[in-house]
């Protein structure tokens, strides 16, 4: 596996870089805060209003306030629900948009990276940093907006209870510092197990991703009770971990409020002594209370947004180990763009998987001329894959040259490059999408027509025609089921409209029954038909038709020829033809 490299735990960096992407999103955080502004004024002034009701009210029988203040406190209560909601709309808004930016972000990185790095990672742990760490990042900004407002209703508030009686408001802040206590412990714990979290669902994405994938094999050996017990054990972990952080998260709330209302009592058994010898109105003692009462809301709440605010920075610290990581470097690209091939040669190259191993490639000198058809056989394992793999760059060879035209292949544009070779390989890997898209992946734009024809020379328009709904039939997972040669020939048939000068060919090891073997062979010669072909064979009719064959052993080209010179000299190929290809004679 490759290893990320860790980021500074540095909380304020971390939190700087996630608002960043926020920032585009100016004009409706603004309206936020005012939204938000509005809130905490509101609360403030409707604690205010007790004073006024109690003492001119019920006390003074004003009746002219008996009218002015239930109007005033309904006109509070509509301008700060108007506020909420709109603070909370906006902030949404902008979590969502930044959610789907970095959502792109990771896709463009992720899909960009080499074949080299998808061998080495789990495909479940991409999935997972898409869908799950990303999401939590969203939560950031709000969380932070949320704090703010807390804060502002709490000076509010704190405003007037020391506006109301600033003696019996220090008795009652007295206790605030202890509050802050298990705010900032529960906080460190909550993100510990936040991040904690994240490494668990991406495991257990990891988990149903293979299994799923590798479900033939889970049959073929009937181990669905041990994958049973394997889920279980994945499933266990996330539960427990949500109990602990339900735990954690649980256990702040009610300590604060036993902080809170330490100094309620306090303050109850200060300001009622006041009231009782007459130093002070009821109102004001009301007031006070009312207003002690609300700033514990906006205590509890800051602890959520301290909450969401954690598990924010866990996910946007594996997002980030992603985006950042030197370790995964994009595709290294060139800059000339390639029109046409006349011609490949490989200089001297070779190649090794790891820098340590054994190199699956040594020394590969070829020249292989525009036009020529050239096959590729060998025991197994002795890089016939690994060879034609190097010419799109699926991987880049540690000594040598591979030149295109003459041109070092490393300076070409990856897309110029690749849009010249025509790949087909064992797999015939179709996409879950209509016969037609699949025909057309990558060729966007083309006619209904050149679909047709390329289905036509790859001998899968008569099947197709035979689905009730043609060329618009669904394949794959959700679609219909194909066979082994009807998805070759759909393969064939995308690369006959790719119609890229070079081929590269990968012929299938498990024979097809006869009746397709043929069909799909046709195919094949047809695009063959005047294209710079690479193919490494498995079947009797390429090696005769080729213009040239190359024989591989241990990663070197042992053998070089046509079929009668490489049968007259070469004891390698005699063995190798004897084992292969005599026994396929009877299908040709
Ligand atoms: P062939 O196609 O002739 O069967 P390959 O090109 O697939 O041979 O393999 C050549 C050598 O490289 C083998 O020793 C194989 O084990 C090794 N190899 C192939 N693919 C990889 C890979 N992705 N990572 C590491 N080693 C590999």
């Amino acid at each position: 596996m490759a290893k990320f490299k860790k980021l500074p735990k540095n909380s304020v960096k971390l939190l700087k870089r996630t608002l960043k992407y926020f920032a585009p999103y100016k004009m409706s955080i603004l309206i936020s805060l005012i939204a938000m502004a509005v809130v905490a004024a509101t609360t403030g002034a409707s604690a205010y209003l007790i004073k006024p009701a109690l003492d001119d009210i019920f006390i003074n029988k004003n009746s002219e306030y008996l009218m002015l203040i239930p109007f005033a406190y309904f006109l509070l209560v509509l301008a700060k629900g108007a506020g909420r909601y709109s603070q909370n709309y906006f902030m949404t808004f902008c979590g969502l948009k930044v959610l789907e930016q970095l959502r792109n972000e990771l896709f463009d990185k992720i899909i960009c990276l080499p074949l080299k790095f998808y061998e080495e990672q789990q495909v479940g742990m991409l999935m997972s940093r898409v869908v799950n760490d990303v999401a939590e990042i969203r939560g950031s900004l709000p969380a932070v907006v949320k704090g703010i407002r807390q804060f502002l209703t709490m000076v509010a508030l704190l405003f007037v209870v020391f506006y109301q009686d600033p003696y019996l408001a220090t008795w009652a802040v007295l206790v605030l510092p202890l509050a802050l206590f298990p705010f900032i412990h529960f906080g460190r714990k909550l993100r510990k197990l936040g991040k904690k979290n994240q490494v668990l669902i991406s495991a257990m994405t990891i988990f149903l991703q293979e299994k799923f994938s590798g479900i033939r094999v889970v049959k073929a050996f009937a181990n669905e009770e041990g994958e049973k017990a394997g889920f279980r054990v994945e499933n266990s972990r996330i539960a427990r971990l949500a109990l602990k952080q339900t735990i954690v998260g649980q256990m702040s709330s009610p300590i604060m409020e036993l902080i809170g209302a330490t100094g309620i009592g306090l303050v109850i058994w200060y300001g009622g002594s006041q009231v009782i010898a007459g130093q002070q109105t009821a109102g004001t003692f009301f007031s006070f209370v009312a207003a002690l009462v609300m700033l514990y809301d906006p205590v509890k709440e800051l602890t959520s947004a301290n909450n969401s605010l954690q598990k924010a920075l866990a996910g946007a610290e594996r997002v980030f180990e992603i985006l950042d990581s030197p370790e995964i470097v994009v595709e290294q690209d060139g800059t000339q763009i390639l029109e046409e091939v006349h011609e490949v040669s490989f200089n001297d190259v070779t190649f090794s998987y790891d820098k340590t191993g054994q190199p699956a490639l040594k020394n590969i000198n070829i020249n292989i001329k525009e036009g020529e058809k050239v096959a590729i056989v060998g025991p197994s394992g002795a890089g016939k894959t690994t060879f034609v793999n190097l010419v799109p760059r699926f991987y880049e060879q540690q000594e040598g040259q591979i030149l295109i035209n003459g041109i070092d292949s490393r300076s070409l544009t990856l897309k110029s490059l690749r849009k010249n070779v025509a790949i087909v390989s064992q797999d015939a890997f179709l996409f879950d999408t209509t016969i037609a898209d699949n025909i057309a992946y990558s060729s966007e734009g083309c006619s209904k027509e050149a679909i047709e024809n390329a289905a036509k020379a790859a001998f899968a328009h008569e099947f197709i025609s035979e689905f009730p709904n043609g060329y618009d039939t669904v394949v794959g997972e959700r679609g219909v089921r194909l066979s082994g040669g009807q998805k070759q020939r759909l393969t064939i048939a995308r690369a006959l409209l790719k119609d890229a000068p070079l081929l590269i060919l990968d012929e299938a090891t498990s024979a097809l029954d006869s009746e397709s073997e043929k069909v799909v062979q046709q195919a094949l010669e047809n695009l063959m038909k005047d294209r710079t072909s690479l193919v490494i064979a498995h079947r009797l009719s390429t090696i005769i038709t080729a213009d040239r064959i190359l024989v591989m052993k241990n990663g070197a080209v042992v053998d070089e020829g046509t079929h009668e010179s490489l049968l007259a000299n070469s004891s390698l190929y005699q063995r190798l033809y004897t084992l292969q290809f005599e026994s396929h004679e009877e299908l040709l």
